[in-house]
């Protein structure tokens, strides 16, 4: 169900309702991604051009910016965990499914005497004072530009490459099912104030260091296609282990879209890229052509995320992750 009249009207009274002096902290999801660190950095500039003089935007564990988001507008408001506002007037969250993925910042947003929720997961498991939260939207940076426009802010050209980088990153360059006329509507619209959609493109996808590319060659080298999986659908999943960054001298953002040849494989309607984050500690991403609904067996394992595009923290080796999945596909299946 996307917002009700009530909701968006309860969100506009609880931005305005808030004084320009206030401290307003905006926290997005850990280990952020283009449409976190856009809806969040994107409504931020809003919030300065409303009169807005105290804000701060963060994200919990380690602060490092991929390096296809260094250049996003607003990063300036951008502040680690560490110094963020201890005891905001207003919290606002962007683009978390679940407060687990707020951290150590999870207890900002429940004693704040205003919050605000912009999301689009499915699997939101409903947080916050103020919720808008709308599955049929293919970014929060969608949501984030709705309420903006709610409040008089027009966009501008900062604005609208925070927005812009959001709504390219979780449509997957255009491609994915919930890029609809309304989503194309939007990107003229932020393309029209003058951002330059081949050059964003070019930073946030089509660059990458030479050794990411190398890792990436071994990491797809060692793939595996099990036919049978998935009810015969098939499954195709590789792995990416800490000393494989650490051998190629690479971050571990460069990670983050390797799912991405590996759900290209034909003969698998489900993909999984296992990438090491700890001892025996993995994050799984999950993806599907269509035929399965991931997001249930991601919600299974205490992770989230949408029917074709889902994820979790897995342990132990990862055999022993893959096969947990293999097993949840056919439970799921029957
Ligand atoms: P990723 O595979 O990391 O690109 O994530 C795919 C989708 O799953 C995104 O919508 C994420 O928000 C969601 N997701 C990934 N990992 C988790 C997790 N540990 N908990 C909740 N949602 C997750
Ligand atoms: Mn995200
Ligand atoms: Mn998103």
């Amino acid at each position: 169900m996307s917002p009700s009249a009530e909701q968006w009207a309860a969100a506009v009274a609880a931005v305005r309702s808030a004084g320009a002096g206030d401290e307003v902290l905006l926290i997005c999801h850990v280990n952020p991604d283009g449409d976190a660190l856009g809806s969040m950095l994107g409504f931020a500039l809003g919030l300065r051009r409303l009169g807005f003089t105290r804000i701060q935007a963060t994200f919990p564990g380690q602060f490092s910016i991929p390096d296809p988001y260094a250049g996003l507008p607003g990063l300036d408001l951008l502040v680690p965990e560490t110094d963020a506002y201890g005891d905001p007037g207003m919290v606002m969250v962007f683009d978390v499914a679940s407060e687990s993925r707020l951290g150590g910042l999870a207890g900002r947003l429940a004693a704040a005497p205003r919050s605000v929720v912009l999301d689009h997961h499915a699997s939101n498991t409903g947080f916050g004072q103020v919720r808008l939260v709308d599955p049929l939207a293919a970014a929060t940076s969608v949501v984030a530009e709705q309420l903006l426009s709610r409040l008089d802010v027009p966009l501008d050209a900062e604005i609208a490459e925070c927005f812009y980088v959001a709504l390219a990153t979780d449509t997957g360059s255009f491609k994915f099912d919930m890029t609809t006329v309304a989503v194309h509507e939007l990107a003229a619209r932020l393309i029209a104030t003058g951002i330059r959609p081949g050059e964003i493109s070019r930073r946030i996808f089509d660059s990458k260091p030479f050794g990411a590319m190398k890792l990436t060659g071994e990491v797809l080298g060692r793939a595996v296609l099990d036919p049978a999986a998935a009810g015969g659908l098939g499954m195709v999943w590789t792995y990416a282990t800490l000393s494989d960054l650490e051998r190629y001298s690479q971050p571990p953002y460069v990670l983050d879209t390797l799912i991405d040849p590996v759900r290209s494989v034909a003969e698998a309607d489900v993909s999984v890229l296992v990438k090491q984050v700890g001892t025996r500690e993995w994050s799984v991403s999950l993806r599907s052509k269509g035929a399965v609904d991931v997001s249930g067996v991601a919600i299974s394992q205490g992770g989230g995320g949408h029917r074709l595009a889902a994820g979790f923290t897995g342990f132990g080796e990862p055999d022993d992750v893959v096969a947990t999945v293999r097993r949840l596909l056919d439970d799921f299946l029957n």
